[in-house]
């Protein structure tokens, strides 16, 4: 079993981390939050003090942060805040594994340094939300050396069920930002489609059912409704609490559109779906559960 040092315990990063930790690796974590910490430990994990603290002994590092900006400054230090990076707090040669979602640039960049100071790094960023967070069934998409991506396939299968090699360093995030750019789409495609029947007198649940055995089929209806009641254990029947935030799709989106811009890829439907989820967290919706969005387009012309 291996030394694991585990950074950030959100939604995603506390059941990823608790699941290492029933795989029986020795896992040692740190995040801001207090009572993050606290769960992880009551789980069988060693909380750290700092982040130095959870990496100096491990052979791999897990990192599940918000954005781009803390994942460059975990690792590499920000000279402005006087941050300093844990890449020399790391055992030479360990393998650093960042799962968070962040532009393809920065993981390139994360690459460039943390290699540079003899020790190596694979983004591995992950898909299937807090549910397969906590069930150990989220999809790896990973960019790096192969070696490096084999090597790390049995810790990443203890968080999840499928590991997959999109390319070299920084190709996991675009796989990954392609995605959830479609998965915006789909998301305020279904809650557009259900408040219409909804409006005309349908049954949501029926409705979703219908939907369910026809062409509209998708992700967001199989296993991640967005309306209320229509299914158990979803954000949609706990107040949106929990799950994906939408000011997190909110920066997928801008990561999206930011890389079709460095390609003259067309995105019209990704730009689309961004302005929606601005507009919807600009009405202060920002920190519930993504499949709130179907709430914004229920509000429309009343
Ligand atoms: P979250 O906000 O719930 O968790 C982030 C955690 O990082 C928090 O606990 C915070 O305290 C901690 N943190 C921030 N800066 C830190 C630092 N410098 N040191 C230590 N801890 C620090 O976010 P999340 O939903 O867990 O998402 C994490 C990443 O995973 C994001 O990039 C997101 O886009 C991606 N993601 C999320 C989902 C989802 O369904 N929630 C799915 C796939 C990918």
């Amino acid at each position: 079993m291996a030394r694991i040092g585990f950074i950030g315990l959100g939604n995603m990063g506390g059941p990823m981390a608790t699941n290492l930790v029933k795989a029986g690796h020795d896992v040692t974590v740190f995040d801001l939050s207090a009572d993050a910490l606290a769960q992880l430990e009551s789980v069988g994990a060693t909380a750290a003090k700092t982040a130095h603290e959870a990496v100096q002994n491990a052979e791999y590092v897990v990192s599940m942060l918000p954005a781009s900006k803390h994942v460059l400054s975990l690792y590499l230090g920000n000279p402005e805040t006087g941050v300093e990076g844990i890449v020399n707090a790391i055992p030479a040669g360990a393998l650093v594994m960042d799962s968070s979602t962040i532009s393809a640039e920065a993981a390139r960049e994360l690459a460039a340094g943390i290699i540079g100071q003899g020790r190596r790094f694979i983004d591995t960023p992950v898909s299937g939300g807090v549910g397969g967070a906590k069930a150990g069934t989220l999809t790896f998409i990973c960019g790096g050396d192969a070696a490096d991506i084999e090597e790390a396939r049995p810790i990443l299968e203890g968080m999840g069920k499928a590991v997959f090699k999109a390319g070299a360093h920084g190709a996991g995030q675009v796989a990954k930002i392609c995605n959830n750019m479609l998965l915006a789409v789909l998301m305020t495609g279904t809650s557009e489609a259900l408040q219409l029947g909804k409006a005309h007198g349908l049954d949501p649940k029926v409705l979703s059912d219908i939907m369910l055995q026809s062409s509209g089929r998708n992700w967001t209806l199989e296993v991640y409704n967005p309306c209320p009641g229509v299914m158990e254990g979803v954000p949609s029947s706990n107040g949106y609490q929990g799950g994906f935030m939408v000011d997190l799709m909110l920066k997928d989106l801008g990561l999206a559109i930011e890389t079709a811009a460095t390609s003259n890829s067309a995105t019209p439907m990704g730009e689309q779906a961004q302005k929606l989820f601005k507009a919807h967290s600009d009405a202060g919706e920002g920190q519930r559960d993504f499949s709130s969005i179907f709430n914004w387009f229920g509000q429309q012309g009343k």
